[in-house]
This record gives C-alpha cells, sequence and structure tokens, in this order.
C-alpha cells in the first residue's frame, strides 16, 4: 500500500471498529422468498434475478465498500460498525421456507432463487448458526435452481447438498473476487479468506460437479484497476477452472459513501479528492464504466470465458412431490 506521498508501505491505522464484540439478534422473518428489485442505470432497469433469499442481515466479513450497508441504516442503525458487529439471524427462515414453496404455484418461483442478494450467506456466523445449509435442504427438497453469491471458503462445507441440487435442478455459485493482491485484499474485505483461497474453492466446487464463477466486483478505481490487475485475476479464474467471469463497477450508495470515504482517508487518502470527485453520485462516470465494461469483454474473450451460467431450463418436477 503506498503512502499517502507515494513512498514506502505504511502499515494501516488499527481500526476501533473491529475490536467492538460481535452482537447476534434472532429474527423470526414471516417471508424469506423476496423478489428482486431491478437496478436502474443510466434509464435502464435490469433484473438480474426474480427471487432471493438473506439468511442475514449485516454482514461480518466488514467489506469497506459494501453495498449493503444501506439495508442497516434503513433499520436505523449505522452502516458502518452497526452493520459488522450487530448481525441479525433468521432463524426459522427454513421452516418458514418450506411453508412457502409449498404453498406457491411452481411456476411462480421456477427460476434460480439467488442466495446472497444483499449479505453473505457464509459470513463466519454461518458456522454455528447453519441458517444457510437449512435453507439449501428445503431447496434441495423442492428441486428448486439455485444461484448463490459468496466471498467465503465456507461454501464448500456444503458442497454435498450443493451438487445434489446441481443433478436434480441446477446450481450457480458465484465466488467473488475483488483483487489477487492479499494486502489489499486484507485491507478492504478483513474478515474474508484470501483470494487464493477462494480461486482454490472455485476449483473444487467445479471438481465436484457444481457449476462455479467468479464475480470480479467490484471494480475500484486506482485501487484495483491498474493495466494487468483485471487481466492477471481473470487469467487465475481461468487457471482455476471457473466457468464463468462477470464483473460490475463500484457503486457507493450515499449511505455507503461515507463509510468507504473514511476508509480511504485511513488507508489511501491520496485517493481521497479523486474519489469525492467521481462519487458525487452512486456511479462512477459513464466513460469508465465503459472503458472496464470493454476491458472486461476483451479478456473474456481471449480467455474463452462467458459472462455468467449458463441459462436455466425449467425441468418437469412431478407433482407427487409437492
Ligand atoms: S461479503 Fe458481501 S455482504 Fe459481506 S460485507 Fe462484503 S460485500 Fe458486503
Amino acid at each position: 500500500m503506498a503512502a499517502p506521498d507515494g513512498g514506502s508501505q505504511t502499515e494501516p491505522i488499527p481500526d476501533p471498529m473491529m475490536t467492538r464484540p460481535l452482537a447476534m439478534h434472532m429474527l423470526h422473518p414471516k417471508v424469506v422468498l423476496n423478489r428482486v428489485r431491478p437496478i436502474r442505470r443510466g434509464g435502464n432497469e435490469t433484473r438480474f434475478a426474480e427471487w432471493s433469499i438473506n439468511p442475514y442481515r449485516g454482514c461480518q466479513h466488514a467489506c469497506a465498500y459494501c453495498y449493503a450497508r444501506r439495508t442497516h441504516v434503513a433499520f436505523d442503525l449505522d452502516g458502518a460498525a452497526d452493520f459488522e458487529r450487530e448481525i441479525f439471524v433468521k432463524v426459522d427462515a427454513a421452516t418458514v421456507l418450506r411453508a412457502e414453496l409449498a404453498r406457491r404455484r411452481r411456476s411462480t418461483w421456477n427460476t434460480p432463487i439467488v442466495i446472497g442478494t444483499a449479505v453473505d450467506p457464509y459470513q463466519p456466523i454461518e458456522g454455528q448458526q447453519r441458517i444457510t445449509r437449512a435453507i439449501l435442504e428445503v431447496l434441495r427438497d423442492f428441486r428448486a435452481p439455485v444461484h448463490l453469491i459468496t466471498k467465503n471458503t465456507m461454501v464448500l462445507r456444503d458442497a454435498d447438498l450443493l451438487a445434489e441440487i446441481a443433478q436434480q435442478a441446477s446450481c450457480a455459485v458465484f465466488i467473488s473476487i475483488t483483487t489477487l493482491d492479499a494486502a489489499l485484499a486484507r485491507r478492504l474485505e478483513p474478515a474474508t479468506p484470501p483470494p487464493l483461497k477462494r480461486l482454490r474453492a472455485v476449483q473444487t466446487l467445479v471438481a465436484r460437479g457444481i457449476n462455479a464463477g467468479v464475480m470480479l466486483a467490484p471494480v475500484l478505481p486506482w485501487l484495483t484497476d491498474a493495466p494487468g490487475m483485471l487481466e492477471a485475476l481473470a487469467l487465475a479464474a481461468h487457471q482455476h477452472n471457473a466457468r464463468w467471469l462477470t464483473s460490475g463497477t463500484l457503486r457507493l450508495h450515499p449511505d455507503v459513501r461515507p463509510v468507504f470515504l473514511r476508509w480511504l482517508a485511513r488507508e489511501r487518502p491520496d485517493l481521497l479528492t479523486r474519489y469525492e470527485a467521481w462519487y458525487r453520485w452512486t456511479e462512477p462516470p459513464e466513460q469508465y464504466r465503459q472503458r472496464v465494461h470493454g476491458r472486461m469483454a476483451a479478456i473474456r474473450a481471449a480467455l474463452g470465458m462467458p459472462g455468467g451460467p449458463p441459462s436455466y431450463t425449467p425441468q418437469v418436477v412431478q407433482l407427487s412431490l409437492f
């Protein structure tokens, strides 16, 4: 990490938020299956899925740029330390989901259900709570197609279930990796496994018959997009048998921006002014987005990697099962 004057590497200033103890709050949701809201970009609306499930609220991984921080703000908590240390656990999510799927006509949910659209379903607390695993068991029983997004190698614990889902319906695991630079990843995403371990998780999942790819997102201006950085990460993903490579540039919602700018002030004060100028709104300048988009398209073409998993073809499921 460069010093503010561009000199040698400096030790980060300890972040007091990381020493705060974890508080768990048990939630009893009435609904677990949520409609995915469309994303508006440049006058266009895109919806990458119909349904999502988030077993937790808040995320211990504590990524500085996390867009989900705003979900805590909506509940009168702050998007900084509260988001990382006040974790809400949907304890009976699996029971509620089973009832929901049984109640709904299959045709209304027969597209991949995405687990982890807001926060990581394999954050450390899952090791003890096993809510994500219980949800996967229900989805396996209903032969539901599943997409799952995570930064944590704990996903390997559930490779048995994911392989069953892959065989019975469809399963795609997106492993999110922002950089190959382990030191930078440690600062940006303090409680996540190192990038190389995540790549090895992709390789293991694929070897177990589960479709897995890399989500190279977010691309952070001046931090992870230097010449060769995206290319090296894409090549490493390819060498670890990633089935696809998706990407996206950093978005900073107004509720998230102050948290990220505080992180920058601490870790890379030399970039603060540039970020303040570029992120007056949620998106970076359109020209930058197009440039990254073009660069990733060229990288994918050179490696022969698609930009996402194969599309799901609904299967006929015996009605007697339900
Ligand atoms: S792992 Fe995902 S949800 Fe968790 S803090 Fe990082 S970006 Fe946010």
